[in-house]
């Protein structure tokens, strides 16, 4: 899809122009600019020319009995971004980031994962995308593409479908591409545009207080993830090198001032690692961390990327019984883990018949 065009082929157009064609790009989905048919023809055409509105992506197979599908969208300059549909039955009582809405009616919700780079500087050990190294940002234009391919997929099956959730744990850390991650939120929320709320999206950082800050003086009700792995720093460090510039004790000072200025609940994600972070040691002294209100823990089974192991079902029991002893609001969800976050970058990494097709 490629709109930078529009301005320049509105020029000397009316003003509600804009409106119109961002309802039919953002609220219709259209993928040709013919369906676009209250538009004048000629109209259409230079817009057919200079906008072309195909998205070039490769679906692959629907995975898991969670129905999680993933995606290589293809960018202009010929590299591929990785994003994920999950589609995900509601539980009201279960889910921590449940926001009643039509998801409810249907009984399933769609979320979809975005990234925000390609690749990523931050070369966490367990991370295939840390893996990769990087290439470069993502422009906010690139990442709601991501929504808008998966939008249009979802009509195509059913007119009723919709995407309700965006969660920014693909490719990448999104605070180190603030600018265009904002404006890419900003976009997405918008009314005239794609309308979905800023508290049906959430993004996940690798602890960098400097993003923690300047979210918190947006004024948007995004959610906030912590992506924690490690109850201390020489643990922390030797899993995520990012953490020797980011004391634990920081992340936790900084997103205390989050909290008191925003009053939203803050997620912390704890991969299990087998044998790594899941003693019951790890557990208490995670334990001792997490008690406080409004921090809610998401304990995350490991998705093999080769180096490390998944803990067993039994030794995240245990561990998740420890922290609801000490009163901690801990929940064990695939779905904001391994079958979303972790299925990024391992595609992009494992199909290397798609990159020979760049
Ligand atoms: N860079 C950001 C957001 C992208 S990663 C961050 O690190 O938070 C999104 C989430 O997926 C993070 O919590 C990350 O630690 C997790 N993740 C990475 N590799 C994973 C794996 N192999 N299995 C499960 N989760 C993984
Ligand atoms: Fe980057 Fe997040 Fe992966 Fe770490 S876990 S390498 S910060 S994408």
């Amino acid at each position: 899809m490629k709109i930078k065009n529009l301005s320049k082929v509105l020029e000397g157009q009316p003003k509600y122009r804009y409106a119109q064609i961002n309802k039919f790009l953002f609220q219709d989905y259209i993928s040709d600019w013919d369906e676009a048919s209250s538009l004048p023809k000629k109209l259409r055409e230079e817009l057919s020319a200079a906008c072309p509105l195909e998205i070039k992506a490769e679906v692959f197979a629907n995975e898991s009995r969670q129905k999680t599908q993933r995606a290589l969208v293809y960018l202009e300059d010929g590299e591929s971004v990785e994003t994920v549909l999950i589609r995900q039955k509601v539980d009201k009582n279960k889910d921590a980031d449940y926001e009643p809405g039509e998801a409810d009616k249907r009984g399933y919700r769609n979320t979809v994962c975005v990234s925000s780079q390609i690749g990523c500087p931050l070369g966490c050990t367990f991370c295939a995308t840390g893996q990769l190294g990087f290439l470069r940002n993502l422009s906010s234009a690139e990442i709601v593409e991501q929504v808008v391919f998966w939008q249009r997929l979802l009509k195509a099956e059913n007119s009723q479908e919709k995407v309700d959730n965006i969660v920014f744990m693909g490719m990448g850390e999104p605070f180190l591409n603030y600018p265009e991650f904002i404006k890419a939120v900003k976009f997405i929320n918008n009314p005239e545009t794609l309308n979905i709320g800023a508290r049906r999206m959430s993004v996940s950082t690798a602890g960098l207080t400097e993003g923690i800050k300047k979210l918190a003086g947006e004024k948007l009700q995004i959610n906030l993830a912590i992506s924690l792995h490690a109850a201390n720093d020489s643990l922390r460090q030797k899993l995520m090198p990012i953490a020797k510039k980011y004391a634990l004790a920081d992340i936790f000072k900084t997103v205390d001032d989050y909290i008191k200025k925003t009053g939203r609940r803050v997620m912390f994600e704890y991969l299990m690692i087998k044998g790594i972070n899941d003693s019951s040691q790890d557990a208490e002294n995670l334990a001792r961390l997490m008690r406080k209100p409004l921090y809610l823990l998401n304990l995350i089974p490991y998705n093999d990327t080769g180096r490390f192991q998944t803990s067993s079902r039994e030794t995240i029991n245990d561990f998740k019984n420890i922290l609801e002893k000490a009163g901690v609001s801990v929940t064990v969800r695939l779905s904001f883990g391994s079958d979303i976050a972790a299925a990024c970058g391992q595609l992009h990494k494992n199909n290397s018949a798609a990159k020979s097709r760049r």
